[in-house]
């Protein structure tokens, strides 16, 4: 099973204790919860990786890949076990016609750096280029692409995979088709990703944003179904802020000595025109929005405040009532003055990773509360509690969890999300983890 790997092949898989390599894995973006593990390591190649899960083995200590740990609940921290920092595996390697060779800890900002000067994009982005590919493929990943073309997981050819048994795999829809399918989207159970070949398409160069505001959130997501059914934008998302605006951002692709038709575009909409704005952005600067509220939130002092976010997906048909639901309990102040409501539709029939949990039909809505609260344990307490009861009420009504959320979920509630899958789930821990050591923070197979 064994193949040939990524990486020079030199040795880094020391392990290390200093106090503040520990404190560093012991947190995340979130800032909610904090586990410490017993030590560190950060492998240049994908046979350090094996080497490290096997010598961590030996000792019966978890396993936790960490990537860029923007994680917020914890997901990539291992109490008295191994961190594996992949920071090291960022490898770029040469762009392809239809595909791009990187490694597991490459973030999207290193990988669309690579390929934008060949014209060429993944054709699904996050909405933040700072995360690594190992730690959105194996959350799903999505984005305003999602709707066309699935989440990050499906757009993937090939993955090299350490598995929970330490043995380097290389798999692939033909090879291995059963741990590809464990892995993308399987929440870090069944293998650490050290290296993946990411499916390309043509950029644009320039992408044409329309930002359309609507009076109320039924009358946004009646739209954003009407530019669905039509599938005339390339980019398409929405969002909340409580009691003051929603609205719909909805993207063309387009080359710069050919702007696209805006009348095509917004025909049959019935946003508040006289509030439509547009610009016209190179496609980059499309994916670096979040980058700049960063800046902003850097700057002032309030980046590293507790993110108890919560992301999640609706049918279709309870996506508006829903939405009611949440206007009516969480206001702006709760999630702060730039916190949003995130709420556009995606189609499950689009996503190829089996283990992403979404709702049955044609369309599906993302619904999420993303919040950047003040740094008040009281308010974040609380906020946290909000998730658990919008969590079970996304459950009532046939929605699913997107697990890189603020929610504690237990062994009963894992089997509660995976539904009529647990037992595949079982079956794929079983084979590729039979120790149980990957990645503890998600607390699936904890007893
Ligand atoms: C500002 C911000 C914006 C975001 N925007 C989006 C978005 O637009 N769309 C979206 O889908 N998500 C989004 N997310 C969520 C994000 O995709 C997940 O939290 C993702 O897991 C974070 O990736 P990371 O590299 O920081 O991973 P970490 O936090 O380091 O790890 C996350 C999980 O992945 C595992 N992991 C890390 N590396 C590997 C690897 N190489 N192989 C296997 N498992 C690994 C970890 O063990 C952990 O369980 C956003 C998060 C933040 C903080």
């Amino acid at each position: 099973m064994t193949t040939p790997s990524s990486g020079a092949g030199m040795s880094k898989e020391a392990w290390l204790y200093a106090p503040e390599c520990l404190d560093a894995a012991s947190d995340d973006f979130g800032h909610l919860i904090r586990r410490r593990p017993a030590a560190v390591c950060r492998p240049g190649s994908a046979p350090d990786v094996a080497a490290a899960v096997r010598r961590a083995a030996e000792q019966g200590m978890p396993v936790a890949a960490r990537g860029q740990g923007h994680s917020v609940y914890g997901r990539a921290q291992a109490e008295d076990g191994l961190v594996i920092d992949m920071s090291d595996l960022n490898a770029v390697h040469a762009v392809e016609a239809d595909r791009v060779t990187v490694g597991g800890g490459a973030t999207w900002r290193s990988v669309l750096d690579a390929t934008l000067p060949h014209g060429l994009t993944p054709p699904v982005l996050t909405d933040y280029l700072d995360l690594s590919v190992g730690g959105t493929v194996s959350a799903g990943g999505l984005g305003g692409m999602t709707f066309r073309h699935g989440f990050q997981s499906c757009n993937v050819i090939e993955l090299e995979v350490v598995t929970g048994e330490g043995e380097v795999v290389t798999c692939s829809a033909s090879a291995h088709p059963e741990l590809f399918d464990a892995v993308r989207g399987g929440l870090s159970q069944y293998g650490i990703i050290t290296r993946a070949v990411l499916r390309l398409v043509r950029a644009p160069e320039r992408v044409r944003l329309h930002t359309l505001s609507y009076p109320d959130h039924r009358a946004m997501t009646a739209d954003q179904r009407r530019l669905l059914s039509t599938d005339r934008v390339d980019f398409l998302q929405g969002t909340i802020r409580p009691g003051r605006q929603c609205v719909v951002e909805v993207g063309v692709g387009h080359s710069a000595d050919s702007p696209p038709d805006d009348e095509e575009t917004l025909a049959g909409l019935s946003d508040l025109r006289d509030r439509a704005e547009r610009v016209d952005l190179p496609y980059l600067e499309l994916f670096l929005r979040l980058s700049k509220l960063e800046n902003h939130l850097r700057a002032a002092g309030t980046w590293h405040h507790p993110h108890p976010w919560l992301h999640s997906f609706v049918p279709d048909a309870a996506a508006d009532g829903l939405a009611a639901e949440l206007l009516a309990d969480v206001t702006q102040e709760d999630l702060g003055e730039f916190g949003r409501i995130l709420l556009y539709p995606i189609r499950p029939g689009r996503v190829s990773s089996p283990l992403v949990r979404l709702p049955e039909g044609e369309v599906a809505f993302l619904c999420s509360l993303v919040c950047f609260p003040a740094d008040d344990p009281l308010l974040v307490g609380r906020l946290v509690k909000t998730n658990r009861a919008v969590y079970d009420r996304i459950r009532a009504i046939g929605g699913h969890l997107y697990p890189v959320s603020a929610v504690a979920l237990t062994r009963a509630g894992w089997k509660d999300h995976y539904g009529p899958l647990w037992p595949a789930v079982e079956h794929a821990k079983a084979r590729f983890d039979p120790r149980h050591l990957l990645t503890p923070g998600q607390g699936m197979f904890a007893e």
